[in-house]
């Protein structure tokens, strides 16, 4: 009997049945765009021999005005078509199922080209859309019924029709962004009528037994959006029009609600999707923020979908399906949520990848085999760095010692996992012990090493991270001013007034920790109404009237860089206005072009700017010192000096770019050549 009898259930479609109820969701990877088709087929036919019963590319464009930005990939012309095959192919060797997500932008479409139900520019793109003619309109129904077409024609075993998430077909379905007064605009009969002509096309397109999945927006998450009663009322004609399956899509890309990230609570959404459960009759997929098999079979067993859609963990572990099934859960990489290696990259034009998986994406470039020698490696650092080499290491057959000063293993990582909102780093550490207890790495904790130490080893890693960076002003041996590190560790308190020094991914961190008593992150009905989420069956697109509500921050906090520019404007491209909204909605101040004069009882004096204008004093119980980070080098000089070469990795190496990602990378790629 397996844990997750619900996740691992077959799904009978009539025409063809899905192994378990576990759908890869579509994500741009931007794999398709290298032309690179080995690639591509190499990252899906890995996930597909990890066992997901179906999986979604990411979106593909029907024609070049609905492309999500000039060049974005789609299924063109026949060797566009020559191309895919070569994935589907890969896929279904590999006993796997894929369908190709078509996807239109509509106003969304980064590029002048882009078109629309009405010429209303969207707040998230500079390219105000041209309005449809009848014409136009028919175009665009006509080249996704052809993408679909094209699909059948490659191979793929169905398209998910993308109706969510403020696209194109979204676009018509609100009086937000469609303000037509022909048969396409106006009452809502005629708003819904594109989404539902195109599925029909579709349909007539790929004939009978071909999936196809429509992805629908149930909670949009924006003024305006469509009332409950509507989407019920779409996806019965969705249904009727011969969709296989409905997908769920959670808040439009404009909307200043969190979706996805770290912060949002786990299976925050589910309960909207569940609203949905009986009143169609074909399956319905729920999805955002599912990450570990134990959410998934919850979430199934409440009855709130038929099947749950899960992207990013795909990219964390490609084998998580079938590692649950051998009873493995504990050791599936989990995926964060941080975006910092997925979405982050695609939105600043790179390839994805995953922070706790840099294969992800790689698969064909860093390829992990046998050692050629078995060495003996000595890590020093169990941090993301360390850890990383040493599993990798392991995993080639090396004979690995892993060594850390402190009592646990993680390193920054388990001060990360204290900050309210970043409660996933737990899961992070739970999964590195899991794979160390699972491995014949040596691990010696309590243990500091020294150059001696380390005399008989193959190879030397250094992975020993950083030190706060000392900001030297004048006063801070005060005993009102803290390191962040002792304050997150517990061995500091802080008072009700404080100012912290540096704005960095770390002086947010910190003020969120302060600010916050309970973790919203853990209570659901806490986090929706800190964000003014509400039941869409009683607000138009499930927004409160009354807005954001946040819970009264703890205490008064003051954030401050001396940089002029915007705090927090570092911070990861996809989250940090996330950050900066979560620290306004507890009324943190942020101060940016100050300068730190010096610290008395009173509080931090500071000036403005090169001309140390304004001198005025900061009143503060206790001011908290995030001023960034130096590299811990010390072990590392001491057997340079000794004539040995460590390979020095992590925070140890740069401490500007400290940071998981880099870390976890470095690490695995050294590994993999030693
Ligand atoms: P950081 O991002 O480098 O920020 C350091 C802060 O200290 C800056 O605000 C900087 O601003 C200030 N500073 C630098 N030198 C100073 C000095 N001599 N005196 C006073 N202030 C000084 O470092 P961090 O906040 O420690 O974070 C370290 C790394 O951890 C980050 O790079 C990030 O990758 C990672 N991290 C990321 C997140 C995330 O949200 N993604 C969260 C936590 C940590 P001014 O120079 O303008 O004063
Ligand atoms: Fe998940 Fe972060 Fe990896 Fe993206 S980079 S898949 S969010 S862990």
């Amino acid at each position: 009997m397996t844990t997750y009898p619900h996740l691992l259930a077959p799904l009978d479609l009539g025409f063809t049945t899905l192994k378990n109820r576990v759908l890869m969701g579509s994500m741009h990877t931007g794999l398709e765009e290298t032309k690179d088709w080995n690639r591509v087929a190499e990252f899906y036919a890995e996930r597909a021999r990890g066992g997901v019963a179906l999986m979604v590319t990411g979106g593909m464009a029907p024609n070049r005005e609905g492309g999500v930005f000039p060049g974005a990939a789609g299924l063109f012309n026949d060797d566009d078509i020559a191309n895919h095959k070569v994935v589907t192919d890969r896929v279904h060797d590999a006993g796997g199922k894929i369908a190709m997500q078509i996807l239109h932008a509509g106003r969304y479409a980064y590029g002048p080209e882009c078109v629309s139900a009405s010429a209303i520019k969207s707040p998230i793109s500079p390219f105000p859309p041209k309005e449809l003619d009848e014409d136009g309109i028919e175009k665009q129904i006509a080249d996704i019924a052809t993408a679909a077409a094209r699909a059948q024609e490659a191979g793929y075993d169905g398209v998910e029709v993308m109706g969510s998430e403020g696209y194109f077909l979204n676009q018509f379905l609100v009086t937000h962004t469609n303000k037509r007064e022909d048969r396409w605009g106006g009452s809502y009969e005629n708003r819904m009528r594109l989404p539902i002509e195109v599925v029909k096309r579709v349909r007539k397109a790929v004939g009978d037994d071909f999936i196809v999945i429509y992805r629908l927006s149930m909670i949009d998450l924006i003024p305006g959006g469509s009332t409950w009663e509507e989407v019920v009322l779409l996806a019965k004609e969705i249904e009727k029009a011969g969709a296989t399956i409905i997908n769920t899509g959670i808040g439009w890309h404009e909307a200043r609600i969190p979706t996805i990230a770290t912060s949002v609570p786990r299976r925050a959404f589910t309960w909207v999707t569940k609203k949905l459960m009986g009143e169609v009759s074909i399956p319905v997929i729920t999805s955002n923020r599912i990450n570990t098999p134990e959410v998934g079979e919850e979430v199934l067993a409440d009855g709130c979908a038929d099947m749950v859609s899960m992207a990013r963990p795909f990219l964390a572990d490609p084998n998580f399906v079938a590692k649950a099934a051998a009873g493995k859960g504990a050791q599936i990489a989990p995926c964060i949520a941080c975006n910092q290696a997925c979405l982050d990259h695609t939105f600043s034009g790179k390839i994805s990848s995953c922070l706790v998986n840099p294969q992800a994406c790689y698969e064909t470039e860093l390829t992990i085999g046998p050692a050629a020698e078995v060495k003996t490696i000595a890590v020093v650092g169990a941090g993301p760095a360390g850890l990383s080499t040493a599993l990798t290491a392991t995993g080639r057959g090396h004979k690995v010692t892993l060594i850390d000063r402190a009592a646990e293993i993680g390193g920054q990582l388990n001060m990360a996992k204290q900050v309210p909102g970043k409660e996933e780093f737990w899961g992070l550490v739970d999964w590195y012990r899991a794979m160390l207890d699972d491995s014949d790495i040596e691990v010696k904790l309590n243990t500091e090493a020294s150059a001696d130490d380390l005399a008989g080893f193959d190879e030397v890693i250094i992975a020993t991270g950083v030190m706060p960076r000392d900001p030297q002003i004048d006063g801070q041996d005060g005993p009102n001013v803290v390191g962040y590190r002792d304050l997150l560790q517990g061995k500091a308190t802080a008072g009700d007034t404080v100012v912290i020094i540096g704005a960095g991914g770390i002086g947010f961190d910190v003020a969120e920790y302060l600010v916050t008593d309970d973790s919203p992150t853990e209570n659901l009905e806490e986090w929706l109404e800190e964000w003014g989420v509400t039941d869409p069956e009683d607000h138009r697109g499930g927004l409160a009237p009354e807005g954001p509500q946040p819970e009264k921050p703890v205490r008064q906090v003051t954030l401050l860089q001396r940089k002029s520019e915007k705090l927090g404007k570092r911070l990861g491209k996809t989250t940090g206005w996330i950050h900066r909204a979560a620290l306004k909605l507890k009324n943190v101040q942020m101060v940016g072009g100050v300068n730190y004069e010096r610290i008395d009882a009173e509080g931090l004096h500071v000036s403005d700017g090169e001309a140390r204008e304004n001198p005025r004093v900061l009143k503060a119980d206790t001011i908290v010192l995030c001023a960034g980070q130096v590299s811990e080098r010390s072990l590392a000089d001491a057997l340079i000096e000794k004539g040995v070469t460590p390979h020095v990795i992590g925070g140890a190496d740069v401490a500007a770019e400290l940071d998981a990602k880099r870390a976890i990378d470095q690490g695995t790629r050294l590994a993999a050549t030693l």
